[in-house]
């Protein structure tokens, strides 16, 4: 398993460097480039956050309690009234901070499901969901937001499975299992749980292919192409 700092360094150079190409290629806006990168860091450190660890995890909960809750009033500042804005404020943080919470803790023991690729899964597409219907991003950056968070979780997993090879090297851990794990027999009623939130969440996701083309559009690559070296080793080449 790879530590702490590891998962941190990984995932922000990782996620800064697609972050940036993106950004540059002008597919993202500025505070969606932060976003990104901020989201593939949180994403590399996601899988390790157990319930002993409760420190970073209630901090990390309790922001994001708060982001979804303005995020929330935000959206709804035009049609509803002041109390009513209260009101949702507060609903909005309790049913993060004390419903998604409880059952976000109890599905976390590290190595256990949420150290998997089904439980990112759900996160990355519900994330692209409340981006898209509830804050009210565009398509291309609430997708984009999804896949850096899902991206900077896979990361974590390929790490701790290139430090489970390196250590052990050869007579690596059978038992242990993969670190890249999609289903564990002893959490199946978990995994049932997280296949059906994965089934129901692409249904109900924002469309995919609408992203896809803005994606596969040639301009925003050429630009990129062009703006790939410094101008001076560009000139130089030509
Ligand atoms: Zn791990």
């Amino acid at each position: 398993m790879a530590n702490f700092n590891t998962h941190l360094n990984g995932a922000f150079a990782i996620s800064g460097l697609a972050a940036l190409t993106v950004y540059k290629a002008g597919l993202i806006d500025d505070s969606g480039f932060l976003m990104c990168v901020a989201l593939g860091t949180m994403g590399g450190l996601l899988p390790d956050l157990d319930s002993d660890n409760s420190t970073p995890i209630k901090l990390g909960f309790n922001m994001a309690s708060f982001v979804f809750a303005f995020g929330l009033v935000m959206h709804w500042r035009s049609e509803l009234s002041l109390l009513s804005l209260i009101a949702l404020w507060l609903a909005g943080y309790g049913f993060m901070r004390y419903i998604v919470f409880n059952i976000f803790t109890k599905m976390t023991v590290h190595r256990g499901v949420i150290h998997s690729v089904p439980y990112m899964a759900v996160l990355g597409l519900g994330l692209v969901s409340l981006s898209y219907y509830v804050l009210g991003n565009a398509l291309a950056a609430s997708w984009f937001f999804g896949l850096f968070l899902f991206g900077g979780a896979m990361v974590h997993l390929a790490l701790d499975e290139l430090y489970s090879v390196n250590l052990m090297g050869m007579t690596m851990k059978r038992s242990s299992g993969t670190a890249m794990k999609f289903y564990a027999h002893k959490d199946k009623g978990w995994y049932l749980l997280l296949y059906v939130l994965i089934a129901v969440l692409i249904y109900f996701a924002p469309p995919f292919t609408e992203f896809w083309q803005q994606l596969r559009d040639p301009q925003p690559w050429a630009q990129l192409r062009v703006g790939m070296l410094p101008a001076m080793i560009e000139n130089y080449l030509r």
